[in-house]
């Protein structure tokens, strides 16, 4: 195939750690292209290495802020750090996404540095077909820690956060209390918790309130105390304990074995929005008239809607098919 040779050289770029070989690479991840499936073959042997540190939290609440400066703090320990900004809410890549704006700053010039915004332009699954495959390019790229940034609130947000190994969650005083925490469900989702704008009224009480909601509530690993920090993430402040508690997170993933199961549980979700997307694409391609049909009986309640699913997966019936 003459897309091959291409292929093998991007991906051996990608591999030495080469910026524009690894964008490439995403950009493909959100086009769908075809030839992933022969770039993830190849990228597979050289992941498991990263360390995915997701960073969540409500619009405003400093969630680029504290990207930037803890970049600043990794780079100042020699990693390596790459930058994924992606927004669950919007099909749309580009301009206003947080990664830009931490782009353009201080870590612009640095080779040690990788910040994209990335969002789901393609059709095939979404964020949870294309997140994990742009941390497998990072990953690859010998990316010794990855910071995903989630934009907005809700739910895809949480299915971002339990993509990550660690995930950050964000809250400032004044912007939607506890109550609101917990209806968002980030009381489970966070390994660790931060109150920033410290600088501002009501971060003791904030602090306090999380820390009480958090000892009520249902967390996943009860081998791990969820530390509630206070950060001025403006002025740096309290950042050097954030990176102090997400390096401790990550030797107690590795410690207890809970890395690898969160590492199964990442690859399973991506295996299967792999599959529903497989299937899906047969659905809009050829299928496409044969849902159409299904519908239409089920809707005139000629057929009901399981059966209707059943033929759907067993594909149609046409005498081509056969
Ligand atoms: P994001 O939308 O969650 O990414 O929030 P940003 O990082 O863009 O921050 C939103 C605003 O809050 C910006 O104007 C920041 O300068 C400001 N900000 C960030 N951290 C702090 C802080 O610790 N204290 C105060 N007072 N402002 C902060």
């Amino acid at each position: 195939m003459a897309r091959s040779a291409p292929v093998g050289e991007l991906v051996a770029r990608a591999r030495a750690g080469d910026a524009r070989a690894v964008a490439r690479l995403i950009s493909w991840v959100e086009d769908e292209t075809p030839a992933l499936r022969e770039v993830m073959a190849a990228l597979a042997p050289d992941t498991g290495r990263a360390h995915v540190v997701g960073v969540t939290g409500p619009p405003g609440v400093g969630k680029s802020t504290t990207t930037s400066a803890l970049v600043a703090a990794l780079r100042r320990a020699g990693r390596r750090v790459g930058v994924l900004a992606v927004d669950p809410s919007s099909p749309f890549s580009g301009g206003a996404l947080l990664g830009d704006r931490v782009r353009m700053g201080e870590h612009a010039v640095d080779p040690g540095v990788f910040i994209r915004s990335m969002a789901s332009r393609g059709h095939l699954g979404g964020l949870a077909w294309s997140t994990p495959q742009a941390l497998r390019v990072l990953d690859a790229a010998g990316f010794d820690v990855v910071l995903v940034e989630t934009v907005g609130v809700g739910q895809s947000e949480v299915e971002v956060a339990a993509l990550a190994d660690t995930t950050v969650v964000l809250m400032a005083p004044g912007m939607g209390d506890g109550i609101q925490a917990a209806k968002a469900g980030i009381l489970e989702i966070g390994d660790v918790y931060v109150v920033n704008k410290a600088d501002r009224d009501g971060a003791d009480r904030l602090r306090r309130e999380l820390r009480g909601m958090l000892s009520l509530a249902d967390r996943p690993d009860p081998g791990w105390t969820t530390p509630v920090l206070a950060t001025v993430a403006s002025r740096g402040e309290g950042v050097a304990d954030l990176l102090d508690a997400v390096e401790s997170h990550h030797a107690w993933l590795t410690g207890s074995g809970e890395l690898a199961r969160r590492r199964t549980r990442r690859a399973s979700a991506e295996v299967e929005a792999i599959a529903v997307a497989g299937l899906r694409t047969r659905w809009g391609g050829v299928g496409h008239d044969h849902l159409e049909l299904l519908a239409a009986e089920v809707a005139q309640g000629v057929l009901d809607p399981y059966a209707a699913a059943d033929r759907l997966l067993t594909g149609p019936t046409a005498p081509e098919s056969g």
